[in-house]
């Protein structure tokens, strides 16, 4: 049983100049061959359930799925709810055996995204789990634009919230399909001079290779959130399995086939953030 809190796993990345990745998962097969890769790396891996994954599978389903998988590795597992809305979110990922809460309150005023984060921070850690916020607004590409985060506003946030990681908006994007934005490393220092709560990019997909290994190995920043880039991989993989064989209709063995290269993606994205095996 390695399923760990994102404190559990975050603090050592701090003192240990790495990173964790919080991987996006919508389903068996990702969350699957994610966990593979990162027991195969020794590394720590946190496993994510968002606001698709939740509109397509029922949260205690996911739970479930995230607890199973840490009890089969002997790498430590977290199981995260990315972007909860609303305390109600939080509260069934908690009764669903989530063991992190991201609240997402980014789009409220400042107050009231700290008042909504301390009841859910006080929530999570009352249950002796984990809880992250967002200062600032990360935006979508294609859609709504970015707020930078505000050194001021954050060392604030992290304060009067107790939150055990802290989401800020810096240069990234969501849903970027190529890695040619880069971060503001400026705002990161900024950021980083007045707290010490470990800090989290959302978007990372968006973040050259380069750069997610130079700020995980020399900056508070410990966790990225990789989507896109993992999804395209499943997707691709995807596409090629099912036009590989017309005849075949078994959604096991076409899925079976896309094993390989999302399990590939993944110890490439885990690699770059540094760990050491914790094996040895
Ligand atoms: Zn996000």
């Amino acid at each position: 049983m390695t399923l760990a809190t994102l404190s559990d796993v975050l603090q050592p990345a701090l003192r240990g100049n790495y990173a964790v990745g919080g991987l996006v998962t919508l389903g068996w097969e990702d969350m699957r061959a994610f966990t593979m890769a990162a027991e195969s790396l020794g590394a720590p891996v946190i496993l994510q359930a968002g606001p698709s994954c939740r509109a397509h599978t029922p949260l205690p389903v996911l739970g479930a799925m995230f607890r199973h998988l840490a009890e089969s590795v002997s790498v430590p597992v977290v199981a995260h709810l990315d972007h909860g809305y609303t305390y109600e979110d939080c509260q069934q990922a908690l009764d669903a055996g989530f063991t992190s809460l991201m609240f997402d309150g980014s789009r409220r005023p400042l107050a009231q995204n700290i008042d909504e984060t301390v009841r859910i921070a006080e929530m999570a850690h009352g249950a002796g789990i984990s809880c992250e916020g967002e200062i600032g607004f990360v935006g979508y590409s294609g859609g709504e634009g970015s707020a930078g985060t505000d050194p001021d506003e954050a060392a604030r946030f992290a304060r009067e919230t107790g939150v055990d990681a802290m989401a800020i908006s810096v240069g990234n994007v969501h849903l970027q399909q190529e890695r040619e934005g880069g971060l503001d490393e400026a705002r990161i220092r900024a950021i980083e001079a007045v707290t010490d709560v470990p800090l989290v990019i959302h978007g990372g997909s968006g973040v050259p290779l380069a750069q997610r290994r130079a700020l995980a190995t020399g900056s508070k920043v410990c966790k990225f959130n990789i989507g896109t880039e993992l999804r395209m991989a499943f997707g691709a993989a995807l596409r090629a399995a099912v036009n590989a064989d017309q005849a075949r209709f078994d959604r096991v063995q076409i899925l079976q086939d896309t094993h390989e290269s999302l399990f590939t993606a993944a110890c490439q994205v885990i690699s770059a953030f540094g760990a050491p095996d914790l094996r040895r």
